[in-house]
């Protein structure tokens, strides 16, 4: 498969896999790499059943650039590592760039990030200190392009950031808009599903919108601390609208960029009586479930097999991002994973995802 920035369209559903360092829980209970990697070709072990290794062939698939090291022990290094190292601009070259130039283009993108809590989402999508991830360095060259294509158009970019939780919207940027029951989903035959009353901010440099994910991010947190859940919980998005005016010609192109740290893809344990959890473990597993069918059809739809219905009115998040998954878009998938053994249920459950998107 090409990268880059090949038209979107067929083959339109990207899916990378990336494997994130060993953690100090993970290392502290001795922990065994389960994972192995032969190009994009990902092989996963079942700790307790060594006859039964699995493989699964993604785009890409990527170890982490900073981890591995080898202990002393040498228990959590794989001998032969395989596969790829790497960095977060590694990774941004790969499924940052073709978005981008998608965008600039006039068409829209999707970029997901899915796994369970503690395999490295946020790392890939927002990253940490110096570390940037792809959101804000998808930010940093698109104001360089605005900038470089000054002379032939005139460029105009949105942010909104915006949480879904019980399937109940929460504006990440205003603070006004807590009300019962979130934010109404409204459609409209031009415009398809939206928020309404979201706010769309005005931006025109990546500190800005630097600065307005930290804001949203910290909202998220006290959020969901009001409502007496945790973030790893809710969905994340983050719209970046881009509109260019090419006055010579006038036209005027608009895309719309989705930006999605998932909720955390860990199958939601009851604990006690807890209603409220219960129906919350629902709604999570009704969007990735929702997702999950959505991104599948659309595969099958860009292998050329015949699909009846695509399932986008079932959950929120897929009704938000049904102008940018599928038809021109672009839709990336980064499946985040831990190395370790501990984990294997769940890593053996985000392969099988991530593997319906193909
Ligand atoms: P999630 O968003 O899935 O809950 P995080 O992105 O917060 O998980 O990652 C959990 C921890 O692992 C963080 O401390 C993060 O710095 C680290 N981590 C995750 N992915 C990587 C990676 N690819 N390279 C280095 N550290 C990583």
């Amino acid at each position: 498969r090409a990268k880059g920035a090949e038209m979107p369209g067929k083959d339109c559903v990207k899916v990378a896999v990336r494997v994130r360092p060993f953690n100090k829980r993970e290392r502290d209970a001795g922990g065994r790499c389960i994972i192995s990697m032969a190009s994009s070709i990902i092989t996963i072990q079942d700790p307790r059943n060594s006859q039964s290794p699995r493989s699964f062939c993604f785009d890409y698939a990527y170890w982490s650039h900073s981890g591995f090291t080898r202990d002393c022990s040498g228990l959590y290094v794989p001998e032969e590592p395989g596969g790829r190292y790497a960095d977060q601009g590694s990774v941004f070259q790969d499924l940052g760039e073709g978005i981008l130039e998608n965008a600039l283009q006039g068409y829209n993108a999707t970029l997901l990030a899915y796994g369970q809590t503690g395999s490295g989402k946020s790392y890939s999508m927002v990253g940490y200190g110096p570390n940037k991830g792809l959101v804000p360095t998808l930010c940093d060259k698109l104001f360089q392009a605005i900038r470089a294509n000054q002379d032939s158009r005139q460029c105009q970019v949105f942010f909104s950031m915006l949480e879904i939780y019980n399937e109940q919207v929460v504006d990440l940027l205003s603070r006004g808009s807590r009300s019962p029951g979130g934010l109404r989903v409204r459609e409209e035959q031009q415009r398809g599903f939206y928020v309404e009353a979201l706010r769309r901010v005005p931006c025109d440099s990546a500190p800005q919108v630097e600065q307005l994910m930290e804001q949203g991010t910290r909202m998220r947190t006290t959020a969901t601390t009001h409502m007496n859940a945790n973030s790893s919980r809710s969905h994340m998005l983050i719209i970046l609208q881009l509109k260019q005016i090419f006055s010579e010609e006038s036209i005027t192109k608009q895309s719309n960029i989705n930006l999605v740290d998932l909720a955390g893809s860990e199958r939601q344990r009851v604990s006690g009586s807890e209603a409220d959890r219960l129906k919350e473990g629902t709604a999570i597993n009704l969007s990735l479930t929702t997702l999950g069918n959505v991104i599948s059809a659309l595969a099958d739809v860009a292998v050329g097999k015949k699909v009846v219905h695509i399932p986008y009115r079932d959950s929120v998040l897929t009704k938000l991002l049904q102008s940018a998954l599928g038809g021109n878009s672009r839709t990336v998938m980064i499946a985040a994973l831990s190395p370790a053994d501990i984990c294997y249920e769940e890593s053996i459950s985000t392969l099988r995802y991530a593997e319906r998107a193909k």
